[in-house]
C-alpha cells in the first residue's frame, strides 16, 4: 500500500460526499495502491451512513466508527492506526485544506522530506477571533515549548511511514498530534496554502474545545508553566518588599498607616498568585493522573471496508458475546 488518507469526521455528513469525491479524485494516480479512512468520531448526525454510502460507490474508502466522541486528535489517531500506507496524508473533513495540494506534498517526499505540512497562507471564511487566538497561541506556545512547532499548521499534512511510527509510538492520552510529529524529529518542511472556508456544517471547536486543545498544546510540550511558580514567587517576595518600605515610610512620616487599601491589594495579589500556581499545578497533575490510568483512547464499534475482519478491541468484544448468548 503507497498511501493512505485519514479524515476524522465528526458530524460531517453534508461534507463527507464532496469530501470523498474530491479525495478519490486527487489520488487518481495512487488510487490503485491507496485507501482513504474516514474515522467518524461517534457522530449524532447521519455521518456513519454517508461513510457506508461512500464505500459502497468507492471501495477504496474504509470507515472506522469510534464507540463515542473522543475529541479530534484522537479520532485522527484511531484513523493513523488502522492506515497500512507507506504514506499517510491527512486533512480535516470540512475541506478547508484541500486535497489538490497532494501531488506537491508527494514531490517534496520524493526529494527526501519525512514530513510535509501544509502552512496557511491565508485563511478564508474564518472569524477575526478565530484568526486572532490562533494567531497568539502558535507564537505563545513556541516561546514556552522546548520543540519548535511549526506556526500556522494544522494536522493537514504528508508523512512518511517512519515518522508516523515513531509518533504512533509515543503512549500518551492527551494527543497534540502536530507538536508530536515535530518532537519526532525526521526531515521536515511546509508548503503554503490558502485556507478555504468550510463546505458545509459548522464549526466543530467551539471556544471550550479550543481552549482544552490548547492546554493540551501547551502542558504537553513544556513543563515551563510550572517553573513560573516560582518567578511569580520571587515577584511577590519583591512586590512585599516595596510594600513594607512603604508601609514603614508611612508608619515613620505620618504616623498613622492607612491599612485596608494596601492590606486589601496585598490579600487579592497574593491570593491571586497563590490560586494561579494551583491551577498551573492542577492542570499537570490531572493529566499525570489521567495518563497513569492508561485507559485505551478509543474503542472501534464498527468498520466497514476493512480487508482482514474487524479490529474490534478484545474488552469490547466480550460483553458483546454475553448479550448474543
Ligand atoms: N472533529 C472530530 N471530533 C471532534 C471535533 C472535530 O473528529 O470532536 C473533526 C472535524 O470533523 C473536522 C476536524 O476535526 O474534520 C476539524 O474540525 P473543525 O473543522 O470543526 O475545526 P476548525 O477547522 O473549525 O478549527
Ligand atoms: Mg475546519
Amino acid at each position: 500500500m503507497q498511501l493512505s488518507v485519514v479524515v476524522p469526521c465528526y458530524n460531517e455528513e453534508e461534507s463527507v460526499p464532496m469530501l470523498v469525491d474530491r479525495l478519490v479524485q486527487a489520488i487518481e494516480p495512487w488510487a490503485d495502491e491507496a485507501e482513504i479512512i474516514l474515522a467518524d468520531d461517534g457522530s449524532s448526525d447521519e455521518t456513519w451512513a454517508a461513510i457506508e454510502a461512500a464505500h459502497r460507490r468507492y471501495p477504496v474508502v474504509r470507515g472506522i466508527r469510534l464507540s463515542a466522541n473522543r475529541g479530534h486528535q484522537v479520532a485522527l489517531t484511531a484513523g493513523l492506526e488502522a492506515a497500512k500506507g507507506e504514506r499517510i496524508f491527512m486533512l480535516d473533513a470540512d475541506l478547508q485544506d484541500p486535497p489538490e495540494i497532494l501531488p506537491d506534498m508527494m514531490m517534496m517526499m520524493d526529494r527526501g522530506y519525512d514530513v510535509v505540512y501544509g502552512r496557511r497562507a491565508e485563511r478564508q471564511g474564518e472569524t477575526l477571533f478565530k484568526k486572532a487566538t490562533a494567531y497568539l497561541f502558535y507564537r505563545f506556545l513556541n516561546t514556552l515549548s522546548d520543540v519548535e512547532i511549526p506556526k500556522d499548521t494544522g494536522d493537514f499534512r504528508l508523512v512518511s511511514r517512519r515518522s508516523l511510527d515513531a509518533v504512533l509510538a509515543m503512549p500518551e492520552r492527551a494527543r497534540f498530534i502536530r507538536g508530536m510529529f515535530a518532537w519526532a524529529g525526521f526531515k521536515q518542511i511546509g508548503l503554503e496554502y490558502v485556507r478555504d472556508p468550510r463546505v458545509a456544517g459548522v464549526t466543530k471547536y467551539p471556544f471550550r474545545a479550543m481552549l482544552r486543545f490548547a492546554t493540551d498544546a501547551l502542558t504537553g510540550f513544556s513543563t515551563k508553566p510550572l517553573k513560573m511558580a516560582t518567578r511569580l514567587a520571587f515577584l511577590s517576595l519583591y512586590v512585599t518588599f516595596l510594600m513594607a518600605v512603604y508601609v514603614f515610610l508611612s508608619l515613620v512620616l505620618h504616623n498613622t498607616a492607612p491599612g485596608w487599601a494596601s492590606m486589601l491589594l496585598a490579600i487579592s495579589f497574593f491570593s491571586g498568585i497563590q490560586l494561579l500556581t494551583l491551577g498551573i499545578m492542577g492542570e499537570y497533575i490531572g493529566r499525570l493522573y489521567m495518563e497513569s490510568k492508561q485507559r485505551p483512547m478509543y474503542f472501534v464499534a464498527e468498520e466497514t471496508g476493512a480487508s482482514d475482519g474487524p479490529a474490534v478491541p478484545q474488552n469490547l468484544r466480550e460483553p458483546l458475546r454475553r448479550e448474543a448468548s
